[in-house]
Protein backbone atom coordinates (compact mmCIF):
# COMPACT_ATOMS: atom_id res chain seq x y z
CA UNK A 1 0.00 0.00 0.00
CA UNK A 2 1.26 3.39 -1.03
CA UNK A 3 -1.34 5.39 -0.89
CA UNK A 4 -1.15 8.76 1.85
CA UNK A 5 2.11 6.66 3.16
CA UNK A 6 4.12 9.65 4.21
CA UNK A 7 5.87 8.51 7.47
CA UNK A 8 5.16 12.01 9.53
CA UNK A 9 8.91 11.59 10.45
CA UNK A 10 8.92 16.01 11.07
CA UNK A 11 5.94 16.00 12.99
CA UNK A 12 3.13 18.71 12.18
CA UNK A 13 4.39 22.10 13.59
CA UNK A 14 1.13 24.46 13.01
CA UNK A 15 2.51 27.50 12.75
CA UNK A 16 0.89 30.86 14.78
CA UNK A 17 -1.61 32.67 12.71
CA UNK A 18 -0.73 36.44 13.34
CA UNK A 19 -2.37 38.12 10.73
CA UNK A 20 -6.00 37.51 9.96
CA UNK A 21 -7.35 41.25 9.05
CA UNK A 22 -7.08 42.87 5.53
CA UNK A 23 -4.22 45.57 5.06
CA UNK A 24 -5.38 48.80 3.98
CA UNK A 25 -3.15 51.96 3.97
CA UNK A 26 -0.74 50.50 5.95
CA UNK A 27 -2.57 48.96 8.84
CA UNK A 28 -4.42 45.96 9.68
CA UNK A 29 -8.16 46.78 9.54
CA UNK A 30 -11.12 44.31 10.25
CA UNK A 31 -13.62 44.97 7.17
CA UNK A 32 -16.19 47.49 7.34
CA UNK A 33 -19.02 45.33 7.91
CA UNK A 34 -16.98 43.47 10.50
CA UNK A 35 -17.61 39.99 8.96
CA UNK A 36 -14.97 37.27 8.54
CA UNK A 37 -14.86 34.11 6.19
CA UNK A 38 -12.93 30.74 7.30
CA UNK A 39 -9.92 29.55 5.91
CA UNK A 40 -9.69 25.79 6.08
CA UNK A 41 -6.66 23.20 5.96
CA UNK A 42 -6.72 20.66 3.22
CA UNK A 43 -4.86 18.47 5.15
CA UNK A 44 -7.31 18.10 7.85
CA UNK A 45 -10.55 19.55 6.54
CA UNK A 46 -10.36 22.01 9.72
CA UNK A 47 -10.87 25.35 10.36
CA UNK A 48 -7.21 27.56 10.25
CA UNK A 49 -8.37 30.84 11.13
CA UNK A 50 -11.40 33.04 10.52
CA UNK A 51 -10.61 36.25 8.29
CA UNK A 52 -11.27 39.70 7.38
CA UNK A 53 -13.91 39.62 4.56
CA UNK A 54 -13.38 42.28 2.13
CA UNK A 55 -16.41 43.46 -0.03
CA UNK A 56 -17.04 46.42 -2.20
CA UNK A 57 -16.63 49.05 0.73
CA UNK A 58 -12.94 47.59 1.80
CA UNK A 59 -12.02 47.71 -1.99
CA UNK A 60 -13.13 51.26 -2.14
CA UNK A 61 -10.97 52.22 1.65
CA UNK A 62 -7.65 50.59 -0.02
CA UNK A 63 -8.39 52.00 -3.40
CA UNK A 64 -8.39 55.42 -1.84
CA UNK A 65 -5.14 54.79 -0.10
CA UNK A 66 -3.90 53.41 -3.30
CA UNK A 67 -4.93 56.53 -5.22
CA UNK A 68 -3.74 58.85 -2.55
CA UNK A 69 0.01 56.84 -2.43
CA UNK A 70 0.14 57.31 -6.23
CA UNK A 71 -0.85 60.68 -6.49
CA UNK A 72 0.89 62.34 -3.84
CA UNK A 73 2.94 59.69 -2.17
CA UNK A 74 7.16 59.19 -1.93
CA UNK A 75 6.60 55.79 -3.72
CA UNK A 76 6.16 57.18 -7.69
CA UNK A 77 8.78 59.68 -7.22
CA UNK A 78 11.35 58.54 -6.04
CA UNK A 79 14.29 57.30 -7.84
CA UNK A 80 14.08 53.30 -9.50
CA UNK A 81 17.22 53.18 -7.28
CA UNK A 82 16.13 53.94 -4.37
CA UNK A 83 12.92 51.77 -5.07
CA UNK A 84 15.43 49.01 -5.83
CA UNK A 85 17.06 49.01 -2.36
CA UNK A 86 14.01 48.98 -0.53
CA UNK A 87 12.18 45.97 -2.49
CA UNK A 88 15.89 44.15 -1.77
CA UNK A 89 15.33 44.85 1.80
CA UNK A 90 11.67 43.25 1.53
CA UNK A 91 13.57 39.84 0.13
CA UNK A 92 15.92 40.06 3.18
CA UNK A 93 12.94 39.94 5.28
CA UNK A 94 11.23 37.43 3.72
CA UNK A 95 14.76 35.62 3.75
CA UNK A 96 14.87 35.49 7.41
CA UNK A 97 10.73 34.31 7.48
CA UNK A 98 11.03 31.58 4.91
CA UNK A 99 9.86 29.34 7.51
CA UNK A 100 6.92 30.54 8.44
CA UNK A 101 6.08 31.47 4.78
CA UNK A 102 6.47 27.84 3.59
CA UNK A 103 4.36 26.58 6.75
CA UNK A 104 1.60 29.39 6.07
CA UNK A 105 1.28 28.01 2.39
CA UNK A 106 1.58 24.19 3.70
CA UNK A 107 -1.64 24.67 6.11
CA UNK A 108 -3.54 27.02 3.88
CA UNK A 109 -2.65 25.50 0.89
CA UNK A 110 -1.45 22.26 0.96
CA UNK A 111 1.73 22.71 -0.32
CA UNK A 112 4.52 20.74 0.41
CA UNK A 113 7.03 22.47 3.27
CA UNK A 114 9.80 20.96 2.05
CA UNK A 115 9.50 22.97 -1.31
CA UNK A 116 8.25 25.57 -0.41
CA UNK A 117 11.90 26.14 1.91
CA UNK A 118 13.52 25.25 -1.05
CA UNK A 119 12.26 25.69 -4.49
CA UNK A 120 8.87 28.20 -4.02
CA UNK A 121 10.31 31.20 -1.42
CA UNK A 122 13.65 31.08 -3.01
CA UNK A 123 12.18 31.58 -6.24
CA UNK A 124 10.12 34.54 -4.86
CA UNK A 125 13.03 35.96 -3.42
CA UNK A 126 14.75 35.51 -6.60
CA UNK A 127 11.41 37.24 -8.43
CA UNK A 128 11.73 40.41 -6.23
CA UNK A 129 15.19 40.57 -6.69
CA UNK A 130 15.43 40.42 -10.36
CA UNK A 131 12.91 43.75 -10.20
CA UNK A 132 14.72 45.13 -7.72
CA UNK A 133 17.65 45.25 -10.09
CA UNK A 134 15.17 46.19 -12.99
CA UNK A 135 14.03 49.14 -10.70
CA UNK A 136 16.59 51.70 -12.15
CA UNK A 137 17.03 50.15 -15.50
CA UNK A 138 13.16 51.69 -16.89
CA UNK A 139 13.75 53.98 -19.59
CA UNK A 140 12.14 55.41 -22.49
CA UNK A 141 13.83 56.13 -26.07
CA UNK A 142 15.10 58.75 -28.21
CA UNK A 143 13.08 59.34 -30.92
CA UNK A 144 14.16 60.78 -34.24
CA UNK A 145 11.21 62.48 -36.18
CA UNK A 146 11.10 64.20 -39.63
CA UNK A 147 11.61 68.01 -39.90
CA UNK A 148 12.84 70.36 -37.10
CA UNK A 149 11.84 68.74 -34.07
CA UNK A 150 13.21 65.98 -31.37
CA UNK A 151 11.35 63.81 -29.25
CA UNK A 152 11.36 61.30 -26.53
CA UNK A 153 9.51 58.84 -24.56
CA UNK A 154 9.00 58.87 -20.71
CA UNK A 155 7.91 55.78 -19.24
CA UNK A 156 6.00 56.56 -16.31
CA UNK A 157 4.10 54.29 -13.54
CA UNK A 158 0.28 52.98 -14.94
CA UNK A 159 -0.98 54.24 -11.54
CA UNK A 160 -2.83 51.93 -8.98
CA UNK A 161 -2.84 48.74 -10.18
CA UNK A 162 -5.71 46.08 -8.62
CA UNK A 163 -3.99 41.95 -8.72
CA UNK A 164 -6.17 39.31 -8.76
CA UNK A 165 -4.63 36.05 -7.93
CA UNK A 166 -5.39 31.99 -7.37
CA UNK A 167 -4.84 29.69 -4.78
CA UNK A 168 -2.29 27.61 -6.51
CA UNK A 169 0.74 28.97 -5.70
CA UNK A 170 -0.22 31.74 -3.25
CA UNK A 171 3.49 33.17 -2.14
CA UNK A 172 4.65 33.32 -6.22
CA UNK A 173 1.47 35.05 -7.65
CA UNK A 174 1.45 37.67 -4.62
CA UNK A 175 5.64 38.23 -5.80
CA UNK A 176 4.91 37.51 -9.38
CA UNK A 177 2.54 40.19 -9.52
CA UNK A 178 3.39 42.67 -7.22
CA UNK A 179 7.47 42.46 -7.67
CA UNK A 180 7.13 44.42 -11.30
CA UNK A 181 4.44 46.96 -10.17
CA UNK A 182 6.89 48.04 -7.58
CA UNK A 183 9.44 48.39 -9.70
CA UNK A 184 7.49 50.15 -11.81
CA UNK A 185 6.68 53.26 -9.17
CA UNK A 186 2.79 51.76 -9.26
CA UNK A 187 0.97 51.48 -5.77
CA UNK A 188 -1.72 48.11 -5.60
CA UNK A 189 -4.55 46.75 -3.90
CA UNK A 190 -3.98 42.76 -4.52
CA UNK A 191 -6.92 40.17 -3.74
CA UNK A 192 -5.77 36.64 -3.19
CA UNK A 193 -7.45 33.82 -3.68
CA UNK A 194 -10.11 32.93 -1.23
CA UNK A 195 -8.70 29.38 -0.39
CA UNK A 196 -5.19 31.00 0.60
CA UNK A 197 -5.71 34.45 2.38
CA UNK A 198 -2.87 34.21 5.16
CA UNK A 199 0.59 34.35 3.47
CA UNK A 200 -0.43 37.47 1.82
CA UNK A 201 -1.07 39.08 4.88
CA UNK A 202 2.79 37.92 6.11
CA UNK A 203 4.33 39.33 2.65
CA UNK A 204 2.33 42.51 3.61
CA UNK A 205 3.13 43.03 7.12
CA UNK A 206 7.03 42.29 6.12
CA UNK A 207 6.84 45.22 2.80
CA UNK A 208 6.09 47.87 5.65
CA UNK A 209 9.01 47.00 7.46
CA UNK A 210 10.96 47.16 4.45
CA UNK A 211 10.05 50.52 4.18
CA UNK A 212 7.42 50.25 1.40
CA UNK A 213 5.32 53.40 1.99
CA UNK A 214 1.73 53.23 3.38
CA UNK A 215 -0.92 52.90 0.59
CA UNK A 216 1.26 51.35 -1.70
CA UNK A 217 0.15 47.65 -0.96
CA UNK A 218 -3.31 46.85 0.13
CA UNK A 219 -4.02 43.63 0.76
CA UNK A 220 -8.02 42.87 0.59
CA UNK A 221 -9.27 39.21 1.28
CA UNK A 222 -12.60 38.40 -0.07
CA UNK A 223 -14.34 36.45 -2.50
CA UNK A 224 -14.58 37.19 -6.75
CA UNK A 225 -17.70 38.39 -7.28
CA UNK A 226 -17.87 40.85 -4.73
CA UNK A 227 -14.35 42.17 -3.77
CA UNK A 228 -12.73 40.67 -7.04
CA UNK A 229 -15.15 42.41 -8.81
CA UNK A 230 -15.16 45.62 -7.24
CA UNK A 231 -12.10 45.59 -7.89
CA UNK A 232 -12.31 45.23 -11.64
CA UNK A 233 -14.66 47.28 -11.54
CA UNK A 234 -13.37 50.30 -9.82
CA UNK A 235 -13.02 53.70 -11.65
CA UNK A 236 -9.98 54.76 -9.76
CA UNK A 237 -8.12 51.46 -10.62
CA UNK A 238 -5.95 51.75 -13.40
CA UNK A 239 -4.62 48.60 -14.12
CA UNK A 240 -5.87 44.51 -13.46
CA UNK A 241 -3.17 42.33 -13.85
CA UNK A 242 -5.17 38.60 -13.07
CA UNK A 243 -4.38 35.14 -12.66
CA UNK A 244 -6.71 32.68 -12.72
CA UNK A 245 -9.54 30.60 -15.11
CA UNK A 246 -10.61 31.83 -18.53
CA UNK A 247 -14.14 32.03 -17.35
CA UNK A 248 -13.33 34.47 -14.62
CA UNK A 249 -11.26 36.10 -17.05
CA UNK A 250 -13.40 36.78 -19.35
CA UNK A 251 -15.99 38.26 -16.39
CA UNK A 252 -12.52 40.50 -15.49
CA UNK A 253 -12.51 42.30 -18.64
CA UNK A 254 -16.03 42.81 -18.70
CA UNK A 255 -15.86 45.12 -15.97
CA UNK A 256 -12.98 46.74 -17.01
CA UNK A 257 -14.85 47.82 -20.23
CA UNK A 258 -18.05 48.28 -18.72
CA UNK A 259 -16.20 50.88 -16.00
CA UNK A 260 -13.23 53.00 -16.87
CA UNK A 261 -11.63 50.71 -19.67
CA UNK A 262 -8.41 50.01 -17.33
CA UNK A 263 -5.82 48.17 -19.16
CA UNK A 264 -6.35 44.14 -18.53
CA UNK A 265 -3.57 41.51 -18.73
CA UNK A 266 -4.97 37.76 -17.96
CA UNK A 267 -2.87 34.41 -17.44
CA UNK A 268 -5.35 32.01 -17.60
CA UNK A 269 -5.97 28.28 -17.99
CA UNK A 270 -3.87 25.67 -20.22
CA UNK A 271 -4.35 22.70 -21.17
CA UNK A 272 -0.44 21.98 -21.83
CA UNK A 273 0.97 19.33 -24.28
CA UNK A 274 3.85 17.69 -23.93
CA UNK A 275 5.07 15.75 -26.31
CA UNK A 276 7.64 12.51 -26.53
CA UNK A 277 9.33 11.34 -29.07
CA UNK A 278 10.63 8.20 -29.86
CA UNK A 279 14.24 8.96 -29.42
CA UNK A 280 13.84 10.04 -25.85
CA UNK A 281 15.46 8.85 -23.01
CA UNK A 282 11.97 6.95 -21.44
CA UNK A 283 13.24 7.54 -17.85
CA UNK A 284 13.90 11.05 -18.65
CA UNK A 285 10.82 11.24 -19.97
CA UNK A 286 9.00 9.23 -17.02
CA UNK A 287 10.52 12.09 -14.77
CA UNK A 288 9.38 15.10 -16.88
CA UNK A 289 6.01 13.87 -17.15
CA UNK A 290 5.01 14.20 -13.64
CA UNK A 291 3.59 17.68 -14.28
CA UNK A 292 1.78 16.92 -17.71
CA UNK A 293 -1.46 16.84 -18.17
CA UNK A 294 -1.96 16.01 -21.53
CA UNK A 295 1.31 13.48 -23.08
CA UNK A 296 1.19 12.54 -26.34
CA UNK A 297 3.97 9.81 -26.57
CA UNK A 298 5.00 8.06 -29.93
CA UNK A 299 4.38 4.84 -30.84
CA UNK A 300 7.61 3.43 -30.88
CA UNK A 301 8.18 4.07 -26.93
CA UNK A 302 4.25 4.15 -25.98
CA UNK A 303 3.52 0.60 -24.14
CA UNK A 304 7.01 1.29 -22.36
CA UNK A 305 6.17 4.46 -21.46
CA UNK A 306 2.53 3.80 -19.90
CA UNK A 307 4.33 0.54 -17.85
CA UNK A 308 7.04 2.94 -16.60
CA UNK A 309 4.62 5.58 -15.48
CA UNK A 310 1.95 3.13 -13.87
CA UNK A 311 5.13 2.16 -11.84
CA UNK A 312 6.29 5.90 -10.93
CA UNK A 313 2.37 6.54 -10.04
CA UNK A 314 2.24 3.91 -7.98
CA UNK A 315 5.39 4.48 -6.12
CA UNK A 316 4.64 8.74 -5.78
CA UNK A 317 4.12 9.45 -2.19
CA UNK A 318 0.76 11.44 -1.42
CA UNK A 319 0.28 12.90 2.16
CA UNK A 320 0.82 15.14 4.56
CA UNK A 321 2.41 18.30 3.40
CA UNK A 322 4.85 18.69 6.11
CA UNK A 323 6.22 15.68 5.70
CA UNK A 324 9.34 15.56 4.18
CA UNK A 325 9.07 12.09 1.99
CA UNK A 326 5.87 13.37 0.50
CA UNK A 327 5.64 13.89 -3.12
CA UNK A 328 2.27 15.47 -3.17
CA UNK A 329 -0.03 17.19 -0.84
CA UNK A 330 -3.77 17.10 -0.40
CA UNK A 331 -6.22 19.75 -3.12
CA UNK A 332 -6.78 23.32 -2.02
CA UNK A 333 -10.09 22.74 -0.99
CA UNK A 334 -13.58 20.53 -0.97
CA UNK A 335 -14.51 22.40 -4.19
CA UNK A 336 -11.64 21.27 -5.90
CA UNK A 337 -11.17 17.66 -4.31
CA UNK A 338 -14.67 17.46 -5.75
CA UNK A 339 -14.02 18.93 -8.99
CA UNK A 340 -11.20 17.04 -10.07
CA UNK A 341 -12.78 13.60 -8.70
CA UNK A 342 -15.93 14.27 -11.03
CA UNK A 343 -13.84 14.65 -13.52
CA UNK A 344 -11.97 11.35 -13.24
CA UNK A 345 -15.72 9.92 -13.30
CA UNK A 346 -16.08 11.78 -16.62
CA UNK A 347 -12.94 10.26 -18.36
CA UNK A 348 -14.37 6.88 -17.61
CA UNK A 349 -17.79 7.63 -19.09
CA UNK A 350 -15.88 9.31 -21.93
CA UNK A 351 -14.38 5.86 -22.54
CA UNK A 352 -10.97 6.43 -21.83
CA UNK A 353 -9.11 3.72 -19.71
CA UNK A 354 -7.99 4.48 -16.26
CA UNK A 355 -4.36 3.08 -16.05
CA UNK A 356 -3.95 3.88 -12.33
CA UNK A 357 -5.66 5.43 -9.14
CA UNK A 358 -9.38 6.95 -9.90
CA UNK A 359 -9.92 7.87 -5.95
CA UNK A 360 -9.86 9.45 -2.99
CA UNK A 361 -6.84 8.52 -0.45
CA UNK A 362 -7.54 8.32 3.15
CA UNK A 363 -10.93 9.58 4.55
CA UNK A 364 -9.57 13.04 6.16
CA UNK A 365 -8.30 15.48 3.88
CA UNK A 366 -9.20 16.29 0.06
CA UNK A 367 -6.22 14.02 -1.12
CA UNK A 368 -6.40 12.24 -4.13
CA UNK A 369 -4.39 8.96 -6.00
CA UNK A 370 -2.29 9.72 -8.36
CA UNK A 371 -4.72 8.92 -11.85
CA UNK A 372 -3.19 8.26 -15.06
CA UNK A 373 -5.81 7.91 -18.33
CA UNK A 374 -4.90 6.05 -21.39
CA UNK A 375 -6.82 5.78 -24.85
CA UNK A 376 -8.07 9.24 -24.20
CA UNK A 377 -8.96 10.80 -27.52
CA UNK A 378 -8.39 14.65 -28.20
CA UNK A 379 -12.34 15.35 -28.35
CA UNK A 380 -12.59 13.91 -24.78
CA UNK A 381 -13.39 16.98 -21.97
CA UNK A 382 -10.67 15.44 -20.08
CA UNK A 383 -8.51 16.18 -22.98
CA UNK A 384 -10.09 19.84 -23.61
CA UNK A 385 -10.98 21.01 -19.67
CA UNK A 386 -8.13 22.00 -17.26
CA UNK A 387 -8.21 19.79 -14.75
CA UNK A 388 -5.99 20.83 -11.95
CA UNK A 389 -5.34 18.08 -10.14
CA UNK A 390 -3.10 14.73 -10.16
CA UNK A 391 -5.03 13.68 -13.31
CA UNK A 392 -2.90 12.64 -16.87
CA UNK A 393 -3.99 11.71 -20.13
CA UNK A 394 -1.52 9.55 -22.37
CA UNK A 395 -2.23 9.22 -25.78
CA UNK A 396 -0.59 7.60 -28.77
CA UNK A 397 1.04 9.75 -31.79
CA UNK A 398 3.06 8.13 -34.74
CA UNK A 399 4.08 11.29 -37.18
CA UNK A 400 5.78 14.80 -36.56
CA UNK A 401 2.64 15.86 -37.95
CA UNK A 402 0.02 14.38 -36.22
CA UNK A 403 1.58 15.21 -33.04
CA UNK A 404 1.71 19.02 -33.82
CA UNK A 405 -2.28 19.09 -34.99
CA UNK A 406 -2.83 17.36 -31.54
CA UNK A 407 -1.05 19.87 -29.67
CA UNK A 408 -2.63 22.63 -30.75
CA UNK A 409 -6.15 21.24 -30.82
CA UNK A 410 -6.74 23.03 -27.82
CA UNK A 411 -8.46 26.71 -27.25
CA UNK A 412 -5.41 27.10 -24.49
CA UNK A 413 -2.29 27.73 -25.39
CA UNK A 414 -0.04 28.49 -22.05
CA UNK A 415 2.80 25.99 -22.94
CA UNK A 416 4.00 22.88 -24.26
CA UNK A 417 6.85 20.36 -23.55
CA UNK A 418 9.21 18.54 -26.05
CA UNK A 419 11.24 15.20 -25.09
CA UNK A 420 13.71 14.49 -28.14
CA UNK A 421 17.18 14.03 -28.39
CA UNK A 422 16.97 15.84 -32.58
CA UNK A 423 17.72 19.44 -32.69
CA UNK A 424 15.82 19.80 -35.82
CA UNK A 425 11.87 18.42 -34.40
CA UNK A 426 12.87 20.31 -31.10
CA UNK A 427 12.86 23.40 -33.22
CA UNK A 428 9.96 22.06 -35.47
CA UNK A 429 7.76 21.24 -32.93
CA UNK A 430 8.60 25.01 -31.11
CA UNK A 431 8.01 27.05 -34.20
CA UNK A 432 4.30 25.29 -34.93
CA UNK A 433 2.74 25.23 -31.43
CA UNK A 434 0.50 28.05 -30.50
CA UNK A 435 1.85 28.49 -26.45
CA UNK A 436 3.45 31.27 -24.67
CA UNK A 437 6.34 28.49 -23.53
CA UNK A 438 7.99 25.95 -24.65
CA UNK A 439 10.20 23.22 -22.69
CA UNK A 440 12.45 21.30 -24.40
CA UNK A 441 13.82 18.53 -22.52
CA UNK A 442 12.99 20.10 -19.18
CA UNK A 443 8.99 21.04 -18.11
CA UNK A 444 8.07 23.61 -15.55
CA UNK A 445 11.08 25.33 -15.61
CA UNK A 446 10.78 28.94 -14.09
CA UNK A 447 12.81 31.52 -14.69
CA UNK A 448 11.89 35.21 -12.96
CA UNK A 449 13.94 36.38 -16.33
CA UNK A 450 11.89 34.11 -18.45
CA UNK A 451 8.39 35.38 -19.63
CA UNK A 452 5.05 33.25 -18.88
CA UNK A 453 1.75 33.95 -20.16
CA UNK A 454 -0.54 32.91 -23.06
CA UNK A 455 -1.48 32.31 -26.61
CA UNK A 456 -5.43 32.10 -27.78
CA UNK A 457 -7.68 31.31 -24.84
CA UNK A 458 -4.78 31.31 -22.27
CA UNK A 459 -4.83 34.96 -22.43
CA UNK A 460 -2.55 37.58 -22.77
CA UNK A 461 -0.03 39.83 -21.22
CA UNK A 462 3.49 38.39 -19.85
CA UNK A 463 4.33 37.98 -16.43
CA UNK A 464 7.95 37.81 -14.99
CA UNK A 465 10.78 38.66 -17.78
CA UNK A 466 10.95 42.48 -18.38
CA UNK A 467 8.12 42.05 -20.66
CA UNK A 468 5.88 41.95 -17.18
CA UNK A 469 7.07 45.44 -16.27
CA UNK A 470 5.35 47.05 -19.33
CA UNK A 471 1.91 46.10 -18.12
CA UNK A 472 2.51 48.60 -15.21
CA UNK A 473 4.08 51.27 -17.23
CA UNK A 474 2.53 54.34 -19.62
CA UNK A 475 4.52 55.85 -22.34
CA UNK A 476 4.77 59.44 -22.90
CA UNK A 477 5.71 60.97 -26.03
CA UNK A 478 7.10 64.22 -25.65
CA UNK A 479 7.86 66.58 -28.76
CA UNK A 480 9.58 69.48 -28.97
CA UNK A 481 10.97 72.06 -32.11
CA UNK A 482 14.74 72.16 -32.19
CA UNK A 483 14.92 75.50 -33.18
CA UNK A 484 11.92 78.32 -32.00
CA UNK A 485 8.70 77.92 -32.05
CA UNK A 486 7.26 77.18 -35.13
CA UNK A 487 4.34 78.96 -34.53
P1 LIG B 1 -10.26 29.01 -9.71
O1 LIG B 1 -11.40 28.29 -10.35
O2 LIG B 1 -8.93 28.48 -10.08
O3 LIG B 1 -10.42 29.31 -8.26
P2 LIG B 1 -10.99 31.70 -10.40
O4 LIG B 1 -10.72 32.35 -11.70
O5 LIG B 1 -12.38 31.51 -9.98
O6 LIG B 1 -10.17 30.37 -10.48
O7 LIG B 1 -10.24 32.47 -9.22
C1 LIG B 1 -9.04 33.20 -9.35
C2 LIG B 1 -9.17 34.52 -8.61
O8 LIG B 1 -10.22 35.27 -9.22
C3 LIG B 1 -9.56 34.38 -7.14
O9 LIG B 1 -8.86 35.36 -6.40
C4 LIG B 1 -11.05 34.66 -7.16
O10 LIG B 1 -11.55 35.15 -5.94
C5 LIG B 1 -11.13 35.73 -8.23
N1 LIG B 1 -12.47 35.89 -8.84
C6 LIG B 1 -13.45 34.97 -8.97
N2 LIG B 1 -14.54 35.51 -9.56
C7 LIG B 1 -14.24 36.80 -9.84
C8 LIG B 1 -14.94 37.88 -10.47
N3 LIG B 1 -16.18 37.75 -10.92
N4 LIG B 1 -14.30 39.06 -10.58
C9 LIG B 1 -13.03 39.22 -10.14
N5 LIG B 1 -12.33 38.24 -9.54
C10 LIG B 1 -12.91 37.04 -9.39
Amino acid sequence: ENRCNGDGKESFKPPEIKFTKLFVNGQFVDSVSGKTFETVNPATGEVIAKVAEGVEADIDLAVKAAREAFDHGRWPRMSGFERGRIMSKFADLIEQNIEELAALDSVDAGKLLASGKTVDIPHCLHILRYYAGAADKIHGETLKLAGEYQGYTLLEPIGVVGHIIPWNYPSTMFLMKSSPALAAGCTMVIKPAEQTPLSALFYAHLAKQAGIPDGVINVVNGFGPTAGAALCSHMNVDAISFTGSTETGRLVMEAAAKSNLKTVSLELGGKSPLIIFDDADVDMAGEICVAGSRVYVQEGIYDEFVRKAAESAKSWVVGDPFDPNVQQGPQVDKTQFERVLSYIELGKTEGATLLTGGTRCGDKGYYIEPTIFTDVKEEMRIAQEEIFGPVMSLMKFKTIEEAIEKANATRYGLAAGIVTKDLNTANRVTRSVRAGTIWINCYFAFDPGCPFGGYKMSGFGRDLGMHAINKYLQVKSVVTPLHSSPW
